[in-house]
């Protein structure tokens, strides 16, 4: 079998995409092989999106794509809705809050400029390779270098502050910095959307400045929907590989990846069809990827011990409600296409939800993210917590149950909500799990905490994109810097494959 492509990509998730289309600019032979009939893996499929809000593009990448800036720029930043106690609606966008009294909207702004700057020292390291533990290469010194820098740019009272924070809890910060309420809930869910943790968790600030880091490159966390939708950054990101002279195939799901002596050298579909190529990037999890795709034969024993036990289970369901109008909110007016809306009045109340998650259960009142698509009619929902291992399983009951709590608390925002849905799809992390190949149904592919960050993501010995079999790369949201979709980790990986020779 003599090789027809330079490289490989299993999976065409946006970061499976970034990661093909930088190798076929590079003037690499690839072809991108797709499970699903759709491009975009959790993003693009339209039917049932299960990212609805690209969190994080990056504008480095759609410059260095050379994709169309209004990607980017095309409509305003999201306007985030959330509610106080009297229901009365607050609008944050970035560190501007309206709704609230003139010293809770100074002192929001001034933690979140402060928390903005904070996270500009994190964003250093978001478009380059981790260095490794023990040893770094000189690009990755120089990147552990600038981050240092900027740490010390902040001064020396903000970097004691950063360093007396970082590994501590939302909590206790936004307690002691505007109290709790609606303005804490909705950054205590920035904190820990997607993640099996709660605002009292150890290593919350530190992901509430990653996401903020992730989210811009000037640290300000503004959400930006494309111009076009999610449907458009799919299509240009797959249109900039094929005119890359890049082939994508759907409807191919890989069965194996193939290792010739202690190289990686192809992959097999389910069809049992083979095809060679010297690079293999992968967009599956990291546990899919190594676990199931290569196989522990090609392992050494404590390797795969740190992979099977680094913590993968995800604990967030998608609801999907079609309804027949745009829905009202609380105070007057409708939820538009342009707004987040935010429901966790409290850290409390993520706490409390949390809590039962924690021990396997539904919690009575989830918390909720939701947008509202105007053009399908449909409001979708992610709510939290939702156990991946819930106990009693995922039966259709437990599904019900969870649609019924999430339609009560939506009601504390839009009232009347329930009436006006005439239909409901609940997708599960175990659904989530089974349709996009994401071990545990993980939001970020593997737990975005302390111990898997950084060096230690996905796990300690792997967090480089390079893994123990040469020309195999992971290039999902389970490698540096996670998920969210951002294009990082895929366009990331594919510059580790480029300086390693890439073929
Ligand atoms: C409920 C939920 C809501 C979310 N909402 C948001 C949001 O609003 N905004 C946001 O920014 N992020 C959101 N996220 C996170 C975001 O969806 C992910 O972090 C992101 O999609 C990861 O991108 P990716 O390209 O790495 O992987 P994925 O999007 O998971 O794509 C992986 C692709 O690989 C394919 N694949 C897997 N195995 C194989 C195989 N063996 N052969 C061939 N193909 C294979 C899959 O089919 C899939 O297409 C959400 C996540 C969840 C779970």
């Amino acid at each position: 079998m003599s090789p027809r492509y330079d490289a490989i990509i299993i999976g065409a998730g946006h970061n499976g995409l970034v990661a093909a289309a930088t190798l076929a600019r590079k003037g690499r032979k690839v072809l991108v092989l797709e499970a699903r009939d759709h491009l975009g893996g959790m993003l693009g499929d339209a039917e049932f999106r299960v990212a609805p809000l690209p969190y994080a593009l990056r504008p480095e990448i759609i410059k260095a794509l050379q994709l169309d800036q209004k990607l980017l720029h095309g409509t305003r930043p999201l306007e985030t809705l959330t509610f106080g106690a009297d229901g009365q609606p607050l609008r944050i966008t970035g560190g501007h809050v309206t709704g609230t009294d003139a010293i809770t909207e100074h002192d929001y702004g001034a933690l979140y400029a402060r928390l903005g700057r904070q996270a500009k020292v994190l964003g250093a390291m978001i478009l380059e390779t981790p260095p490794g533990l023990g040893k770094a290469s000189l690009g990755e010194a120089t990147a552990l270098a600038r981050m240092a820098l900027k740490l010390r740019l902040l001064g020396k009272t903000e970097m004691r502050d950063l360093l007396r924070i970082v590994l501590s809890n939302v909590w206790d910060l936004l307690n002691d910095e505007i109290g709790d309420g609606p303005l804490a809930g909705a950054l205590a869910m920035d904190a820990t959307l997607g993640g099996a943790m709660g605002p009292r968790s150890p290593g919350t600030v530190l992901t509430l400045l990653y996401r903020m880091a992730s989210q811009s490159s000037h640290g300000h966390g503004l959400r930006v929907m494309p111009e076009g939708g999610p449907d458009a950054l799919v299509k240009a990101l797959a249109d900039c590989v094929t005119a890359a002279g890049g082939g994508i195939r759907t409807g191919a799901p890989v069965e194996k990846i193939l290792v010739d002596g202690d190289r990686a050298a192809g992959v097999r579909l389910a069809s049992g069809e083979e095809i060679a190529a010297p690079l293999v990037l992968s967009n599956a999890s990291p546990k899919v990827t190594l676990l199931t795709l290569l196989g522990v034969a090609h392992l050494d024993g404590e390797f795969v011990r740190r992979c099977r036990t680094s913590a993968s289970k995800g604990m967030v369901a998608r609801l999907d409600f079609d309804i027949v109008e745009p829905p009202k909110l609380r105070g007057g007016g409708a939820l538009t296409s342009g707004q987040r809306l935010v429901v966790a009045p409290t850290m409390q109340a993520i706490e409390t939800a949390f809590n039962a998650a924690k021990y396997g259960n539904l919690p009575n009142r989830p918390v909720l993210e939701a947008t509202y698509d105007g053009a399908a009619r449909r409001l979708s929902v992610s709510a939290q917590f939702a156990p991946h291992d819930l106990t009693g399983g995922w039966t259709d009951d437990a599904k019900a149950r969870l649609s019924t709590s999430v339609l009560t608390v939506l009601d504390d925002a839009l009232p009347g909500i329930a009436p006006t849905v005439h239909g409901t799809r609940v997708m599960s992390p175990v659904d989530i799990e089974v349709g996009y190949g994401a071990y545990g149904g993980h939001w970020h592919h593997g737990e975005l905490r302390v111990d898997q960050l950084l060096m230690l993501r996905p796990f300690d010995g792997a967090a480089q994109y390079r893994m123990p079999v040469a020309g195999l790369y992971l290039c999902g949201a389970g490698a540096h810097p996670g998920g969210d979709i951002s294009g990082a980790a895929g366009f990331n990986a594919a510059r580790a494959a480029l300086r390693d020779g890439g073929h």
